[in-house]
């Protein structure tokens, strides 16, 4: 029993074979948070999991959705579309009972689109996280945060908020790649750190410790089991062995593994400490 808590099923790679892709996860015993990344697909994420015991969705505006741009991710290109970010529609859709969390949403300074000055791009990102804070506050939702070289702004907004009294069901780091210090505060902070396929992957050159072990490995490690959740972000970052396919949600299981056998531990407890935490994050 595992529960993949950062998947995108809606997403047009699974256009064609979905629900057969949702069946074979559940079917493994695996079940899944489809993330939504703008209102299209925070609104298909929850129609799909209307459809599913097992699934459930989560709503937000992603950072690549405020401007257009065009980049390549893992094997696919992405296009985005440019949104702002809709309070009254984003509160409707936080009302159906099978939505679990805002997001996934936070500070992005690695994709910066074109035609735009940094300065601008980052007040913006600012903007649309603190409208997505307020909203999950008000609703009394987790959040789930995407970031990506953003950290040490990302925290301090973290902070300021939680200082205040606010997102007080907190939240989870997705696709954590930061620093061992950077996971430490956000743990302080009551934040869940999540981590994805890429645990799986061998360290790059001149990048391997002592230990044998990535960097990302390591903090991985060394993060309590209790404070931790696993993830695909399917359909991107495939794990091994199955690095070049397609991703998919019950691929999470080789997550799972790969923290196993960093701590030491059987896989069996990963995946029952890491369900018991997403069922305590998301209220499922
Ligand atoms: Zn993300
Ligand atoms: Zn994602």
């Amino acid at each position: 029993m595992l529960i993949d808590t950062h998947c995108h099923v809606q997403f047009h790679s699974y256009k064609k074979d979905m629900d057969e892709v949702i069946k074979r996860t559940l079917d493994k015993g695996v079940f899944m948070i489809t993330v939504g990344t703008q209102s299209d697909t925070s609104r298909t994420g929850l129609e799909i999991a209307e459809k599913y015991d097992g699934v459930w969705a989560s709503i937000g505006l992603h950072s690549y959705h405020l401007h257009e741009q065009e980049f390549a991710d893992a094997n696919e290109t992405i296009h985005t579309r440019t949104e702002k970010f809709d309070q009254d529609l984003f509160r409707k859709l936080a009302q159906h009972p099978k939505c679990v969390a805002i997001g996934e949403f936070g500070l992005d300074y690695f994709h910066m689109p074109p035609n735009v000055s940094r300065e601008q791009v980052i007040h913006e990102q600012k903007e649309t996280v603190r409208a997505q804070f307020d909203l999950a506050t008000e609703m009394n939702l987790p959040v789930i945060i995407h970031c990506r070289d953003a950290y040490e702004d990302q925290l301090e907004m973290v902070e300021k908020y939680v200082r205040a009294g606010k997102l007080s069901k907190r939240g989870v780091v997705h696709c954590f790649v930061g620093t061992q210090e950077i996971a430490d505060r956000f743990l302080e902070l009551g934040f869940y750190i999540s981590f994805t396929g890429i645990l799986t992957f061998p360290p790059r050159k001149g990048e391997k410790g002592e230990d044998g072990l990535s960097p990302i490995q390591r903090i991985a490690k060394n993060v309590p089991l209790e404070r931790l959740l696993v993830e695909t972000d399917a359909p991107y970052l495939t794990p091994v062995p199955h690095r070049g396919e397609r991703n998919e949600p019950w691929m999470v299981q080789f997550v799972a593994e790969k923290i196993a056998e960093l701590k030491g531990i059987d896989v069996e407890e990963v995946a029952c400490i890491t369900t018991e935490n997403a069922r305590k994050l998301f209220l499922i």
